[in-house]
């Protein structure tokens, strides 16, 4: 590695920040990244020992109004068999969740207008009444300021909207003209306003994304401070506009996470489940470069294959319970431990 390189890792792992030529330089430059991933695993190690925190993961909904490019539950493709969880099957899911150890839901579907503000708010407060010590998590995509104001205050801790990508004419290409690259920024500073751990987030090798793309991301992530940041390679899907384009690479998704803990040192980054599905070993090696998160799936095994945004999704056949145990050995064999806590953020 040269000692330019490596001079811009020490620097990051001091808390500098970069100028757009240095991420690009940092992003784009092909070098031994053992060092990069030793600091930013010591960083990690810093604030948060070998501790791994769990979520549970429900999908709600495979129905969207959207139709972002890159994504298997778009409104365009019929050959998705829709699915809706009622609140009963919900709070089943967040019941046998609890059992298992996990203190954080993360509510997760498309823009489904069957999910009203009141209904998600009803939820919120039954899983936060019956379970106080844990967390919850919405992940339902653009809403107005009032809507996300009620779900925080029926109890919902915290909400995962990925930015996608902070350059706007590449927004534009994974994304239908009838989105808005500013309204999902607003979305984002909405939620911080109104006190939600917020995480944001973007796809490594998506279609067209260029090093300059990927800078840019670095650059507003470190602007918006967001308390947890996913990421994972882009992996294509059959019926979609981008199903012929290459997927994301291993090497950059494990390069970029490490930047992500050296520049977001107490973020909370999980590692996943599209790494898993790259790579066999793909999260514990994400767990190896800074990840200290990771997101097992609590929703009936029934639905799992329909909830597919991208191909050859793994994990969509076990029960939480089979999850959760092949999870724990995979984790400790990377030289980490789940801990039973909510997890909360300490950016
Ligand atoms: S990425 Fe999200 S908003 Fe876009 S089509 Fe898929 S589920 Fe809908």
């Amino acid at each position: 590695m040269n000692a330019e390189v490596q001079n811009i890792i020490d620097r990051l792992a001091d808390g500098d920040d970069l100028s757009i030529n240095e991420w690009i330089k940092i992003i784009g430059e092909d070098y031994d990244t053992t060092y990069l991933f030793d600091r930013a695993d010591g960083i990690r190690r810093k604030y948060y020992g070998t501790d791994v925190y769990i979520r549970g993961l429900i999908e709600i909904s495979n129905y969207c109004k959207n139709n972002c490019l890159y994504c298997g539950i778009r409104r365009d493709n019929e050959s998705v068999e829709r699915y809706r969880l009622s609140d009963e099957e919900i709070l089943e899911c967040a019941s046998s969740g609890y059992e298992l150890g996990f203190r954080t839901f993360v509510l997760q579907g498309g823009e489904d207008g069957a999910f009203s503000t009141k209904r998600v708010e009803s939820i919120v407060s039954s899983i936060k009444e019956k379970y106080s010590d844990c967390a919850v998590t919405l992940s339902l995509g653009e809403r107005e300021y009032e809507d996300y104001k009620m779900w925080f205050d029926a109890g919902a801790d915290r909400y995962l909207l990925r930015h996608e990508t902070a350059n706007r004419e590449h927004y534009y290409i994974l994304h239908p003209k009838e989105m808005s690259y500013e309204n999902r920024k607003r979305c984002l500073y909405d939620l911080k306003k109104i006190g939600f751990q917020v995480g944001c987030g973007f796809m490594v090798g998506s279609p067209f994304q260029e090093v300059e793309c990927l800078a840019e991301d670095m650059m507003f992530i470190r602007e918006f401070k967001p308390d947890m940041i996913g990421i994972g390679p882009f992996i294509s899907h059959a019926a979609t506009p981008f199903s012929d384009c290459e997927n994301g690479t291993l090497d950059l998704t494990l390069k970029m996470l490490a930047l992500l803990r050296l520049t977001c040192q107490k973020a909370l980054i999980p590692a996943t489940t599209a790494l898993g599905t790259i790579h066999p070993a793909g999260r514990e090696m994400g767990l190896k470069v800074g990840a200290n998160v990771v997101m097992p799936n609590l929703s009936p095994v029934g639905v799992r294959e329909k909830y597919s945004l991208y191909d050859n999704k793994i994990c969509t056949n076990e029960e939480a319970a089979e999850c959760i145990r092949c999870l724990e050995r995979r984790v400790e064999g990377a030289g980490y431990k789940i801990v039973v806590s909510k997890g909360d953020s300490k950016v």
